[in-house]
């Protein structure tokens, strides 16, 4: 293991050298999304920008041979051409184990990893407010802001609460993975906020009518059976 390290830096440190050689320079970018970098041309220095992600040397390697025929088979000032052109040849010297489908191994990979990132940010992103204010246009509830909106873990059957008097709506924590189901549940907390003046006191609050108006949501039998399943 320890000797395949000293090798793998050795040829690192190769790799590095030749591209000093050839005024390339190697930058990462940090806010580089869903691609693996990009190569510009400017005062006769190459630069590959590369996507903070690919730091690891087998990466960068695999991206700068590969971007590197790409480039030479581009329309490109012959000068570039024929600097980047040296660079391959001196790249192929090096004889480090490599063949195309690495690089579409490695995009798939940061693709992959940006995918989940953006699954995971909408997780845990969810403003309930705007969900609040979507709602009451798609079903004109013409209702004023709640007070306050927010999650927290409920227990069991319950999956929201209206409170009336502070007039603040509160969603459980186990619906932040399953929106579509969230959006129905605050669509059931919306229509308490909407009705509740209208029903006396100690009267049932899910009447027949309540269910009814529960029932033209697009996901009122899917978010039940999710609930189900959340119990
Ligand atoms: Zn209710």
């Amino acid at each position: 293991m320890e000797e395949s390290k000293n090798e793998t830096m050795i040829e690192y440190k190769k790799f590095r050298e030749i591209l000093k050689k050839y005024s390339i320079k190697i930058s990462i970018r940090p806010r580089m999304k869903k691609s693996l970098g990009n190569v510009s041309f400017s005062n006769l220095i190459i630069t590959f920008k590369l996507n903070k992600n690919i730091e690891d040397y087998k990466d960068i390697y695999t991206y700068v041979r590969y971007m590197t025929k790409y480039c030479i088979n581009t329309k490109l000032n012959l000068v570039y051409k024929v600097k980047l052109k040296k660079l391959y040849q001196e790249i192929i010297k090096l004889n480090i184990e490599y063949n195309d489908s690495d690089y579409f191994i490695l995009q798939n990979r940061i693709l992959k990893l940006y995918e989940e990132k953006e699954k995971k940010e909408y997780k845990n992103n969810i403003n309930l407010l705007e969900e609040y204010i979507k709602i009451n246009n798609q079903f004109e509830l013409k209702l004023d802001l709640p007070n306050e909106i927010y999650f927290r873990k409920f227990n069991g059957r319950v999956f929201g609460k209206f409170y009336t008097k502070d007039n603040k709506i509160v969603i459980d924590k186990r619906l932040e993975e399953f929106p579509r189901a969230l959006n129905f549940v605050l669509y059931h907390e919306m229509l308490h906020k909407k009705y509740h003046s209208n029903i006396k006191r100690r009267m049932k609050f899910h009447t027949k009518s309540f269910k009814e108006l529960e029932k033209i949501h697009p996901d009122y039998q899917y978010s039940k059976d999710i609930m189900r399943n959340l119990i």
